[in-house]
């Protein structure tokens, strides 16, 4: 988002008052939000396109790490939710850029049709950029929420480690895909992970998670992204498709499933299992592998 970034690694200082002391300039007033926590380290002052100056302050303190309470999940990520939790806890997909896409087709029409080099133009360049800071920031923020409350509650995840790049390419799901920002959460939730003692374990994302009953390994090969509910033919159990798809990740990375079952290549699965395989990655981004 940054268009300019400046860091100051030392002789800098922050008033109790809120006043932020560079060298060489007048002290800046600034909204401190959170709680500047710590001794802060070095600050990094950034401009957004449109034209908001942030002050990122990085601190040094230490975290009492979080209560050990063994919990451990799986989490299947997808389109439809954003995230599925193996105890059944599911955080929607809030889908912000779909939401601001009627605005923004709207003001980026009126951008276009004003004169180059025009105040005008200038005017309306800062409405689309604000359109498009606001859904960042809602984004950002609800990740940020999600990644902290998953991370501070478990001991352990495992989540599918994702291609986001090849996925992308599908054109028909790409903007779906870059507005889940599935990349940038998995980031929060490492280092999350690290700060409050939660271990992040990536599961190979060729492991058919969705099609395998997690209480007895029967393969359901029939398995489409229109059933959402099914019943193993062998065990009985009745299972939600991605309830079921996030216990597998957990049991994977718990080597309670055979190496052999959970890492192969692609065309090893393929072969062995007889799928067929979905060459247009719609399947791979809801998490039906
Ligand atoms: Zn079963």
């Amino acid at each position: 988002m940054c268009v300019d970034k400046v860091i100051v690694p030392q002789h800098f200082s922050i008033d109790t008052d809120g006043f932020l002391r560079l060298p060489k300039m007048t002290p800046i007033k600034m909204v401190i939000h959170p709680e500047i926590l710590g001794i802060p380290k070095n600050v990094t002052i950034s401009k957004t396109p449109s034209g908001k100056y942030y002050a990122s302050i990085v601190t040094e303190q230490d975290i009492p790490s979080a209560p050990l309470n063994g919990d451990k999940i799986g989490l299947d990520l997808g389109l439809k939710e954003f995230a599925i939790t193996s105890k059944g806890e599911k955080f929607e997909n809030p889908r912000y850029f779909q939401k601001s896409l009627r605005r923004l087709k709207i003001r980026q029409r009126r951008l276009s049709r004003k004169n180059k080099g025009s105040n005008n133009r200038s005017k309306s360049r800062l409405t689309v950029a604000r359109i498009h800071e606001k859904v960042a920031n809602q984004r950002q923020d609800s990740q940020h929420k999600i990644s902290l409350k998953l991370t501070c509650e478990n001991q352990a995840i495992s989540v599918e480690s994702l291609n986001i790049k090849s996925m992308v390419k599908d054109r028909k799901l790409a903007k779906q895909i870059s507005d889940v920002a599935w990349g940038n959460f998995l980031t929060m939730l490492a280092y999350k992970g690290d700060i409050y003692g939660c271990e992040v374990h990536y599961v190979d994302r060729f492991f058919p998670s969705s099609k395998r009953c997690s209480n007895c390994c029967y393969i359901k090969q029939d398995l489409t992204l229109a059933i959402r509910e099914w019943e193993c033919p062998e065990c009985k159990s009745f299972w939600d498709r991605d309830i079921n798809a996030a216990l597998n990740l957990m049991l994977l990375s718990e080597s309670k499933i055979p190496l052999e079952e959970g890492k192969s290549t692609p065309d090893q699965l393929v072969a062995r299992l007889g799928m067929s395989r979905d060459t247009g990655s719609g399947q791979e981004a809801t998490g039906a592998a």
